[in-house]
């Protein structure tokens, strides 16, 4: 199987071919042209396996597809959620590379720094965020953000978050969250503290393990 298969534009094909990626990887060939189609997303896939644009890609293919005029406004479509700073830097990272040639804005946001220049960036709008959960928080309870738009959302390492204590927040977002969205959670593991939080807000997911 290519990167030609998966349903995705030449817009992000090219990107892809960019990276010097010809093959995609086993996640990838699945959850892609799944994410595509509409479908919730159960994944159980660590880190190392393509996972970031395993959910990156057919993330940026639906907002390119539904609604290419609206990067305009200043709502946030798509919330990826991410245990960790330094992962919180790695997907915005992958998705200003792989949506490098759509007028798509992405930025990302995690504690530890001054909250001022996140601020500034959400002002000026952004279609796709990335957060750890503490800060989004305070964003939001600063008014700052909107999560009342968000089309798709992401958990990504679930596992980790929940290790890190992170459940409250993360059932705080998801209260926050408009009812009609695409949900996809990303896991290595699978305890029955995750089953029942994928439970909880995944509709009819469809499980890709690698
Ligand atoms: P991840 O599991 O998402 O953290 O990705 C692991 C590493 O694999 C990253 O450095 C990616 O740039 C790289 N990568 C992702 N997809 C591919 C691919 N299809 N072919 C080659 N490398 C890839």
């Amino acid at each position: 199987m290519t990167f030609d298969d998966l349903g995705l534009s030449a817009e992000l094909l090219r990107a892809v071919s960019d990276q010097g990626y010809t093959t995609p990887t086993p996640v990838q060939e699945k959850s892609i042209p799944v994410v595509i189609a509409g479908h919730d997303v159960l994944a159980g896939a660590q880190t190392g396996t393509g996972k970031t644009a395993g959910f990156t890609l057919p993330m940026l293919q639906l907002m390119q597809k539904t609604h290419p005029e609206r990067h305009r406004k200043c709502v946030i479509r798509a919330l990826v959620l991410t245990p960790t700073r330094e992962l919180a830097a790695q997907v915005g990272e992958s998705i200003a590379t792989y949506g490098k040639y759509l007028p798509i804005r992405s930025t990302v946001v995690f504690g530890g720094v001054g909250i001022n220049p996140q601020i500034q960036k959400l002002n000026r709008g952004v279609d796709i965020l990335v957060a750890t959960p503490g800060r989004l928080l305070d964003l939001i309870g600063q008014r700052k953000c909107d999560l009342s738009h968000v089309e798709f959302f992401v958990l990504d390492e679930a596992d980790r978050m929940l290790d890190m204590g992170f459940i409250h927040d993360i059932r705080k977002v998801l209260k926050l969250l408009p009812q009609k969205r695409q949900n996809l959670l990303f896991s290595a593991t699978f305890s029955e503290e995750i089953k029942q939080l994928a439970s909880g807000f995944l509709r009819s997911p469809v499980f890709v393990e690698v």
